[in-house]
């Protein structure tokens, strides 16, 4: 089926025309695309819907906070389109559009104007990759590398598996959600992927379904056909207020994910972002979410892990209490922080890392009075 592009609200009837100037404000600054199927997907009766908040711009993008750059990805850029944070792992950013955009994006700076941090040419990537032997993962990403030509990303799949130490491709992706076409009409993409998936190395497709709406008949045809090709598939998607942040959401898309094969693998706390200001929930009301999804779903669906993608490394929010959140470092940047342990003094306003005050540096407050950490499961 072809799917249409547009890049203007001006393109969308549905849009009320008194809404219409503020959202083309909005969009000038934080670049607006979708399509006519993910927006056929929108009640437009509703105007809290949550496939509409994904993707139609929000006025309250503009209000002041957070940084383009939240988790400092130039700290690790290694070379253009290049970045090496952990040392089993390399992403190659090989594109720098997607389906449409997700306005929480924390990557928008890449559609950004000016921009130039993606690279469609990989040789110095995979060189890289190549002169170090202990790099064992490989991520494509972008943007959305299945917005390239089938021919131009299988390409770049092959030198990747050319390289005999890499055992996982893994291949970053919201078109199963934005466009299932892209997958369903393409039986050459699902053959490459196919040929390159073996017994021995397989290929990953990250997913990133936000909300079980999304969950299509055509969306979930299109994450068989690529199970059926071979390709291992999960899902990761950020908690984002309006859209996911309600146990029963979060339940149902975990349920549902499991049910397709797709099992949930993170469930991101949202960045601090420019732009994203309307779309944050802080850690500790995220964490409760988190629970109380989980509490609900199978042991199969409830594998996903909530992290927090911070500069220093990936970290896990593990538990809370009363006085406490506590985290640990999932992997880490440092070698020496792989797997430490953090407690901080609970701030049920913090929204990332750096909000938080360690609780061994905690300063004179009620927190103070209620003894020292004995336990760290789930509140
Ligand atoms: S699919 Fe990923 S990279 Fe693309 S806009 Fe959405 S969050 Fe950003």
């Amino acid at each position: 089926m072809k799917v249409r592009y547009t890049r203007s609200v001006d393109g969308i009837p549905s849009i009320p025309e008194d809404q219409r100037e503020e959202i083309r404000r909005v969009s000038a600054r934080f670049p607006f695309r979708a399509n006519d199927y993910y927006l056929s997907l929108v009640d437009w009766s509703d105007p809290e819907d949550p496939i509409r908040r994904l993707v139609v711009p929000d006025p309250a993008e503009m209000l002041e906070g957070g940084r383009l750059d939240a988790s400092n990805e130039a700290a690790h850029t290694v070379a253009k389109g290049v970045q090496h944070k952990y040392p089993s792992t390399v992403l190659l950013l090989v594109n720098e559009v997607c389906g449409a955009y997700c306005r929480y994006c924390f990557r928008k700076r890449l559609f950004m104007d000016g921009n130039d941090e993606t690279s469609l040419d990989v040789i110095e990537g995979l060189a890289y990759i190549r002169e170090r032997p202990w790099i064992t993962n490989v991520l494509l990403t972008g943007g959305d590398p299945l917005l390239l030509g089938t021919r131009r990303l299988l390409e770049i799949v092959e030198g990747v598996r050319s390289i005999p130490h890499v055992g996982i491709i893994r291949i970053g992706s919201k078109m199963p959600a934005f466009n299932p076409w892209r997958i369903l009409d393409d039986p050459e993409l699902l053959e490459g992927l196919s040929r390159f998936s073996t017994p021995r190395g397989r290929i990953y497709l990250m997913a990133h379904f936000d909300h079980p709406r999304e969950l299509t008949e055509p969306a979930m045809e299109a994450m068989d056909r690529l199970l059926r090709a071979g390709v291992v598939a999960v899902n990761q998607c950020p908690l984002v207020r309006g859209i996911n942040d309600d146990p029963e959401t979060l339940a149902e898309l975990f349920r549902r994910l499991s049910f397709i094969g797709v099992p949930p693998y993170y469930l991101f706390q949202g960045r601090p972002t420019a732009g994203n200001v309307p779309f944050q929930v802080p850690i500790a009301e995220g964490w409760r979410i988190f629970e109380a999804a989980r509490s609900r779903v199978s042991g199969l669906a409830k594998r996903a892990r909530f992290c927090m993608s911070h500069e220093t490394g990936k970290v896990q929010i593990v538990g809370m209490d009363d006085a406490r959140i506590y985290m640990r470092y999932h992997r880490s940047r440092d070698p020496a922080d792989d797997g430490r342990f953090l407690v901080f003094r609970r701030d049920d306003a913090a929204l990332w890392l750096d909000d938080l005050v360690p609780w061994e540096e905690r300063g004179p407050g009620p927190a103070r009075d209620l003894g020292e950490p004995t336990w760290a499961g789930s509140a």
